[in-house]
């Protein structure tokens, strides 16, 4: 699905991804973990095709296609999917309509007609009854006096619906309490299958008391400096990161 090789990424004349080399397959969830400014989001927006970052060296392929030379949007149409950081409050415009928009302008990007009304609803219907989401929030104006476990609702109804191949979800070190933990590592659970892949990026290893990884790596320094299965994190909890930066 994901195949990542030495790849190196910065901004400006700053180096932050020094060789990243990750592979990725179907059916997988892999954690990325690692203490603060070792370049995780920077690695989750050089994936999702962020052109503030320059990649100097390496590849990013997606079932053997070099991401390279595609934005933003057309990575999105290949399923790549990247949680928001900032979400943006779009006053008016409500969970369900910036939906609709976001499934159609999809659609249009690979040549194919909009979704008929009656299906949008369907697939409306079936995501939010197994995210346990209900109809109030659907009609609410997108992301305004949104609460952060709010937001992560918002965030994986938007992925259950785009039904990514790749979806990285970047979790922020700050402000995500256990609701909102819990809603993600939910939507986490339910929404992985055979066909896709899920990165969860975490600071904290909290997290994946309730999401299972099958692979657990850790970021220093812009490198994966460890990667191990799911005892890795309880590792980490333990012992924290001191370790790995003494062995770095
Ligand atoms: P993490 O997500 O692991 O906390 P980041 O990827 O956010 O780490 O940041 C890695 C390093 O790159 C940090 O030193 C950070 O200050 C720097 N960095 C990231 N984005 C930018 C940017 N837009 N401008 C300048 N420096 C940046
Ligand atoms: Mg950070
Ligand atoms: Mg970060």
């Amino acid at each position: 699905m994901l195949s990542i090789k030495n790849l190196h990424a910065g901004i400006e004349d700053k180096d932050i991804l020094k060789g990243i080399n990750l592979e990725v397959k179907a059916g997988e969830v892999h954690a990325i973990m690692g203490p603060n400014g070792s370049g995780k989001s920077t690695l989750s927006a050089v994936i999702a095709g962020n052109e503030n970052y320059e990649v100097t060296e390496g590849s990013v392929e997606l079932n053997g296609e070099d991401l390279a030379d595609l934005a933003p949007e057309e990575r999105a149409h290949k399923g790549v999917f990247l949680s928001f950081q900032y979400p943006v409050e779009i006053p008016g415009v409500s969970v369900t309509n910036f939906m609709k928009t976001a499934i159609n302008e999809s659609r249009k990007a690979k040549g194919q007609e909009e979704m008929p009304a009656n299906e949008m609803l369907k697939l409306i219907r079936e995501k939010s009854e197994l995210l346990e989401i209900d109809r109030k929030f659907l009609s609410r104006s997108l992301n305004e006096g949104f609460s952060g476990g709010e937001k992560k609702r918002n965030e994986i109804f938007q992925m259950a619906m785009l039904e990514p191949k790749l979806a990285i979800l970047d979790e922020t070190d700050s402000g995500l309490d256990i609701d909102a933990l819990r809603i993600v590592a939910n939507g986490v659970n339910k929404l992985k299958s055979e066909n896709n892949a899920i990165i969860v990026i975490t600071h904290y290893q909290r997290l994946l008391d309730y999401i299972v990884p099958d692979f657990v790596h850790v970021l220093y320094n812009g490198r994966i400096v460890k990667s191990g299965g799911k005892e890795l994190a309880y590792e980490l909890e333990e012992k924290g990161y001191d370790w790995i930066k003494a062995e770095n």
